[in-house]
């Protein structure tokens, strides 16, 4: 099969488009053709490489994907059917729970015991077959679009148990979200809307900020014009601040725990720039705050707003689409910052 892989850390430049053995589904794994993959952030920090992370040469990136399921090597464990068969059109969950521990069991696959995430520890989407268990496989409807389904998935998964599930957020609060352009952000901001949600957005340039209207955004905030945007959140949150911040970005907390009221939640799924940083304690006890982090979802969380994209009630948003064989072009859009919304790659 056709695959984007690496052999070394580095840049772009040690993506190769080449040949690959086509994996062998094991029992209670389907083959899937894939047809469509997504980017993520993930992907290029996995290629740069950081300390202590280990992957079984050559690497196949890739966290997002969708296609046909070719075969499924039977049987299936007991509750592994889940409805689908050879010929379906699936979306992949790259949160690989081993589906046996006692987070597994519990239903909290993202809290598994020996959790990996396709495409960071093992070869992902970025290659025409794929070989998955079954779970992790979810039906896509007649006429849904394979590129707006990997696009959805991983960040939908993430921000559906972040907002829905960490945070609680109900109808009527206010959320301020950090960062107008990524995947996460623009599924942050219909997610919080979904929940009933006033949302403001604090973002680095006009352009985002109108694409941010237009997903549903209430107040926008421009950072690049107001460097304390936490007063200006605060102001807008009626001087009592917002209920949750989605921060994102990391090195933001001290303006985030600022702009949030007594006993606000600060939630987090990742941080685009520096993870390391200071924050002032004296914040976290003196307003009540409470800072929620969290990774992916559950396999039912994830069929769950699934069926909220399939349904028109939450939209990805798509940025460009580019073929498999520019991966790196890809990549370089990703790692720019110039994209709104997901870029996806074309397999088919
Ligand atoms: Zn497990």
């Amino acid at each position: 099969m056709k695959a984007i892989l690496f052999h070394t850390h580095g840049g772009p430049e040690v993506l190769e488009y080449t040949d690959f053995p086509a994996p062998q589904p094991k029992p209670g794994e389907a083959l899937v053709r894939l047809h469509a993959a997504a980017l993520n952030r993930m992907d290029v920090m996995v290629r740069h490489g950081w300390q202590g992370l280990k992957l079984e040469y050559p690497h196949i990136p890739g966290a997002d994907g969708a296609g046909e399921i070719v075969e499924i090597n039977s049987p299936l464990r007991e509750g592994e059917g889940l409805g689908v068969r050879a010929g379906d059109r699936v979306v992949i969950n790259a949160n690989l729970g081993c589906g046996e521990c006692d987070a597994c069991k519990s239903g909290r696959d993202n809290l598994c015991r020996t959790w990996h995430l396709l495409g960071e520890t093992v070869r992902g989407t970025y290659c025409e077959y794929i070989s998955l268990p079954v779970r992790q496989l979810h039906k896509i409807p007649d006429g849904f679009e394979y590129h707006q389904a990997a696009a959805a998935a991983l960040v939908y998964q993430t921000v559906w148990h972040s907002l829905a599930a960490r945070g609680a957020v109900k109808a009527g609060e206010t959320v301020a979200i950090v960062g107008a352009g990524g995947g996460v952000n623009s599924a942050s901001i219909q997610v919080a809307k979904y929940l009933g949600a006033r949302v403001i957005v604090v973002g680095s340039n006009s352009k985002k900020l109108e694409q941010a209207r237009a997903l549903g955004a209430d107040v926008l905030i421009d950072r690049s014009k107001e460097e304390d945007w936490s007063k200006a959140v605060f102001l807008a949150a009626e001087k009592r601040g917002v209920d949750v911040v989605v921060d994102n970005v990391g090195t933001t907390f001290p303006l985030s725990m600022r702009a949030l009221k007594k006993g606000g939640r600060l939630l987090t799924v990742g941080n685009s720039a520096t993870p390391r940083f200071e924050i002032d304690n004296r914040y976290i006890f003196g307003k009540h705050l409470s800072i929620l982090g969290s990774t992916m979802s559950s396999i039912a969380e994830f069929r769950e707003v699934m069926d909220l994209v399939f349904a028109g009630k939450l939209q990805p948003v798509l940025d460009t689409t580019f073929p498999l064989r520019e991966a790196a072009a890809a990549q370089e859009r990703l790692r720019r910052g110039e994209n709104f919304g997901k870029i996806t790659l074309d397999i088919s």
